[in-house]
This record gives structure tokens, C-alpha cells and sequence, in this order.
């Protein structure tokens, strides 16, 4: 089968690989129908990397698919379901898993092999870029088989929105400024936007990617490098956003700038080799809370019902969908700022 591999040092192959076997009783042979290119594939090929990757290992964490087989303890799931799949389950028995931090899983993290690095599939182990991966139960979730593939891939990212959004308790008639108009901050214009806040500002340099915020729900979009964006967000609020989510990554000084007194803000944009400066005193006058989201930890249980309801239009977020043989047409789009999700669909085989 025709797999996208990692091979270090920001190389990309296009590879023939065998059919993957299922080995352990509780893993299943999961034919992929889409996935999706993520940010992270893109920090994981630039050189150096802004992050880390076993080499050799099949790209592709963001998918979805139908389980062909499955190992004689799979008692939930059969042949033919549709699925959703957590590429970052814990292994359930450790501390960290027992006390609610599958995300911080200690087998995964051993199974990566990088001290502060989970074992995702995708990235430590092989992932979806091609036509089978095996996933172990505890990854799979069932999906309508009237959700399509292309939607159904987004559901590793909104489980990481959803994840972070749950901190901020946003509530009807706040004010949220977005930092980034990339997939991720539409994902979180359009869960905010159903979670009933007032207004929604996003600020985004792209003209292509504040058009889509415009159609994902925003009220008002702004482009920081022609705009005053404090004055702007004066006008628009009563002395700064209620919540301020930073989806770039080095923009947390201006989130604690933006936010108004007793504010919130979120970090989510994620960028290993960002280290900005903080103005400390802002924190402690304003008297913020500030939260850090990562990857999502038991809410990919709540996904299919998201999804399938409709009550966010996710397809707005798909710019493209390719054979996988042009993942490199893929890649340069988004390196260029001329695609939001771009959605893989694997070759004959
Ligand atoms: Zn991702
Ligand atoms: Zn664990």
C-alpha cells in the first residue's frame, strides 16, 4: 500500500509498505477513508524540528475509517463500523491514566521513547497515511455512517478544541477575541459560537483565512498588521475580551494584553521553539487566569454526538481533499497560507 513516511531531517517519502497484521487480541484493522494534514506534520518536517517524531514511522494522526477485522477481545466494535479514532489512548493502569490524565499516559509516554513525548500514532508509531493502520480498542469510537470521511477526519482536532474549550466555561453574552485563523481557531469560532457568546473577533493576517472565520461564524475580523488591534478591540468591548484564545503560538504576551481585568486566556497554539517574554505584573494586576490546552482527554466520547447533530458546519474548515499521492501539493499549500484542513484519501489498493 502507498504510504506517506517520515524519514527525519524533514524528509517525506512516498513508500510501498505491506498490509499491517493485527497482533493483539485487542487491536483492529482500520481501513482509512480520510486524514488529515496537521500543523504538527508541518512542524514535524521543518528543520529543525518544532516537533519531535520517530523517523521511518507512517505520518497521520488526524483519520477516520471503517474496522475491517478485529482481534478475538474486541467485544464492542464490529466489522463494517464506522469509527473515530483518539490517536493518543492511555493504557488505562497507570497513575497518571487512573487519575484522569490518559494524556499524560506513562506507556505512552515510555512508548515514545522521547522524555515528554506521548507515543501518538502517527507520530511514535504508524499512523494513517495510507490505505490500513491497526488501533487498539480503547482509540475507537463509533460514527454514523452518514457522517462523511472528510468531516469525520476533523474529530482528533475538535476533540483537542473541544478538551480546551471546556476550561474556559464561556458563557452566553461573552466577548472572545481568536489569535489565528488556521483550522484550529476556526474549530474554536465555531464551538464558542454554538456555546452562545456574544461576539467573536478573530484576528488573522490572512485575507483567506479571516473570509473563512466570516463563514464559520466570527462577528468581526481583523487584520493585526494593518489594525491597532487594542484600539480595535475597544471599541468593540468594555475594556477587552473576555477570553482571549492564542492559536499561533508565540502570542501570549498580547493575549494577557488584550484580555480585559478577571479575564480568561487560553494557550492552545503549540510551538516547541516559541519562548516569549511575559510581563508578569499584567497577570497579577489584572488578575487572570490563564490555562494551557493540549490534547483531548475524554472528550472524544462526546464527539460523534457534536458531529453528527450539525451544529457546527465543519465542512466549511476542509479547503481541499487530495489522493494521497499529493501530499506534497498538500503540504505546499499550507506552507504558502493557501489551505485551512486538507483532507487525504488513500490510493487504490
Ligand atoms: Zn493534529
Ligand atoms: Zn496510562
Amino acid at each position: 500500500m502507498l504510504a506517506v513516511v517520515f524519514k527525519g531531517n524533514g524528509k517525506l517519502l512516498l513508500e510501498n509498505r505491506p498490509k499491517p497484521e493485527i497482533k493483539s487480541d485487542t487491536d483492529a484493522l482500520i481501513k482509512i477513508t480520510g486524514v488529515g494534514i496537521c500543523g504538527t506534520d508541518l512542524h514535524i518536517l521543518q528543520v529543525p524540528p518544532a516537533h519531535p517524531a520517530a523517523e521511518n514511522i507512517i505520518l497521520g494522526h488526524e483519520f477516520t475509517g471503517i474496522m475491517e477485522d478485529a482481534g478475538d477481545g474486541i467485544t464492542e466494535f464490529k466489522p463494517g463500523d464506522h469509527v473515530l479514532i483518539d490517536p493518543h489512548p492511555g493504557c488505562g493502569v497507570c497513575g497518571q491514566c487512573r487519575s484522569g490524565h490518559p494524556d499524560r499516559c506513562i506507556n505512552l509516554y515510555k512508548k515514545s521513547g522521547i522524555p515528554g513525548q506521548a507515543g501518538t500514532i502517527g507520530i511514535f508509531s504508524n499512523g494513517a497515511m495510507t490505505n490500513y493502520a491497526i488501533v487498539p480498542q480503547q482509540s475507537l469510537y463509533r460514527i454514523s455512517k452518514e457522517v462523511p470521511a472528510y468531516v469525520a477526519a476533523l474529530a482528533e482536532p475538535l476533540a483537542c478544541v473541544v478538551n480546551a474549550a471546556q476550561k474556559l466555561n464561556a458563557v452566553p453574552g461573552e466577548t472572545v477575541l481568536i489569535l489565528g485563523a488556521g483550522p484550529i481557531g476556526l474549530l474554536f469560532t465555531e464551538y464558542l459560537k454554538a456555546c452562545g457568546v456574544a461576539k467573536i473577533i478573530v484576528s488573522e493576517v490572512s485575507a483567506y483565512r479571516r473570509n473563512k472565520a466570516l463563514e464559520c461564524g466570527a462577528d468581526f475580523v481583523v487584520n493585526p498588521k494593518e489594525e491597532n488591534l487594542e484600539q480595535y478591540l475597544l471599541d468593540k468591548t468594555i475594556g477587552g475580551a473576555d477570553i482571549v484564545v492564542e492559536a499561533v503560538g508565540p502570542l501570549l504576551p498580547d493575549a494577557i494584553r488584550l484580555v480585559r481585568s478577571d479575564g480568561k486566556v487560553l494557550q492552545f497554539g503549540h510551538d516547541e521553539l516559541a519562548n516569549p517574554q511575559i510581563h508578569v505584573a499584567e497577570i497579577v494586576k489584572k488578575e487572570l487566569s490563564i490555562y494551557g490546552g493540549f490534547i483531548g482527554k475524554f472528550t472524544f466520547n462526546k464527539l460523534a454526538g457534536i458531529i453528527e447533530s450539525g451544529v457546527l458546519p465543519l465542512e466549511k474548515i476542509v479547503s481541499h481533499q487530495f489522493p494521497l499521492s499529493k501530499i506534497h501539493e498538500g503540504l505546499a499549500l499550507l506552507r504558502q497560507g493557501n489551505g485551512l484542513k486538507i483532507i487525504l484519501h488513500p490510493e487504490e489498493y
